[in-house]
């Protein structure tokens, strides 16, 4: 989702498209799952099966034209102008699955449209798009976080091939993953202008001239991995932008994740999770906002949730904070309330991801001590949802720029503060 989705009228296209996305979803939304999910080793894994399925799905979702509708046709897409906003809203209404080749869709077909060769954007973008090719993202290492440029992972010319030594860490959707964006340095005498970003393959290497190792987290879940690189050797063609160039298209790469890109990100979901979107159901009674949902059915103290003043006060905060938030994104489409181009795009993934840790704090609050029964078989009011986010939301509030590093940028950049050290 990008800033402007909840705010804009559609244009009769639009309708046009919305009808058909509707209809579409209608007749080929997927049952849902019913092999194994997850792999008897890690608890929160994909087994190949359901990874496959995800993908068939993705497949499905863009071979109808729901996915990438507003990529150039020439590189896969659907040649539409300003309508995967519209398919997003039908996918998550319609409470779709996920698209599993999320970074393929926010970070590298963008990436490739800005900076990539005709030869990188016709090999790679429609296989993210359709998710034939599953992408994950190699940018931090255990001395390269927030400050992405002290790259350490090296990259030899030799000949019309780099050799890659290295370490990545922090590697999300590692899973399956069939190639590997990658910055690297290429020169030690410059920190910005010494470094070099690739696409690698990583399924033929792993084993060979990478080693994976999954990271466990907090709950347990092997969501992320490291990767060390041994002698990893790819051609020169599949240098993005140029050898020195990688810090420019990090950068790239960085904008479109943090929301602040051309293209609105294909997203999907729903079928197993809570979502924001009313349901037909939700309409007839006026429900706009989770919260009030959950505050009317947890029972606290013999009563609802809802009847208790400092709890209702606290959801008012929440749904002023985010219609604050919404309001604020719709000045972005307003040429004249514009005074400086960075101003709303750069606050959109600070905001976003620290009301949805406020959201879930207060949820969990009103949930009590069942939050806690994250996964259990007999789970907190709204199925362990809130538990899961609240516990995720703090990922969200560190991936892709810490929100300390989003405000330093904001200071920087926006309101031309000093520098800091
Ligand atoms: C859910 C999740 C998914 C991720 N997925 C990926 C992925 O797929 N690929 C990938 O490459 N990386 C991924 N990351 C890693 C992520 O990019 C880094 O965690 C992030 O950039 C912060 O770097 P760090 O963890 O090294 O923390 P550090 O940079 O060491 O920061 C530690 C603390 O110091 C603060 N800090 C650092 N510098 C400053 C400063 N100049 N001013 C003020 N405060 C500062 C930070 O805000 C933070 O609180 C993921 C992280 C998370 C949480």
């Amino acid at each position: 989702m990008t800033m402007n989705d909840k705010v804009k009228v559609d244009t009769p296209e639009q309708a046009e498209f919305r009808a058909y996305c509707r209809e579409w979803l209608s007749e080929n939304r997927p049952a849902p799952f019913t092999g194994q999910m997850r792999t008897t080793n890690h608890p929160r894994r994909n087994t190949l099966e359901y990874h496959r399925w995800l993908q068939d799905w993705q497949k499905a979702a863009y071979d109808a034209g729901l996915v990438g509708c507003d990529y150039p046709k020439e590189y896969g897409g659907g040649g539409r102008t300003d309508c995967q906003r519209i398919a997003n809203q039908e996918m998550v209404r319609a409470k779709t699955p996920m698209l599993i080749g999320k970074q393929g869709l926010s970070l590298v077909s963008p990436t490739l449209i800005d900076c990539g060769s005709e030869f990188l954007k016709t090999r790679f973008i429609p296989k993210a798009l359709s998710g034939e090719e599953i992408w994950c993202q190699g940018f931090s290492e255990p001395n390269a976080g927030s400050d992405v440029a002290n790259q350490e992972t090296f990259a030899e010319k030799k000949g019309d091939h780099f050799v890659i030594n290295g370490q990545k860490v922090w590697t999300s959707l590692w899973d399956y993953s069939d190639w590997m964006i990658l910055l690297t340095r290429t020169d030690r005498s410059h920190k910005h202008n010494g470094l070099t970003y690739f696409c690698v393959p990583v399924e033929p290497e792993l084993g060979k001239s990478m080693e994976l190792r999954p990271l466990i987290n907090v709950v347990g879940g092997a969501d992320f991995a490291e990767e060390f690189f041994k002698d990893l050797t790819i051609h020169e063609k599949y240098v993005i932008d140029g050898v020195g160039k990688g810090w420019s298209v990090a950068l790239t790469t960085l904008k479109h994740e943090r929301g602040q890109g051309q293209f609105v990100e294909p997203v999907a979901g729903g079928m197993s999770t809570a979502t924001k979107v009313e349901s037909d159901a939700d309409k007839g009674a006026k429900v706009t906002s989770p919260l009030v949902a959950l505050a009317r059915k947890t029972i606290r103290g013999g009563k609802p949730a809802a009847d208790d003043p400092v709890i209702r006060d606290q959801i008012m905060q929440q749904i002023i904070r985010e219609k604050g938030f919404d309001e604020s994104n719709r000045r972005s489409a307003v040429k004249g309330l514009i005074d400086h181009p960075m101003r709303i795009p750069m606050q959109f993934k600070l905001v976003n991801s620290e009301i949805a840790q406020e959201q879930a704090a207060l949820a969990v609050d009103i949930e009590g001590i069942s939050a806690s029964l994250r996964n259990s078989a007999n789970p907190s009011p709204a199925g362990s949802s809130w538990g899961n986010a609240y516990i995720g939301s703090f990922g969200m509030t560190i991936a892709a720029g810490t929100s300390e590093i989003l405000r330093n940028q904001l200071g920087e950049r926006v309101l031309n503060l000093p520098k800091s050290k």
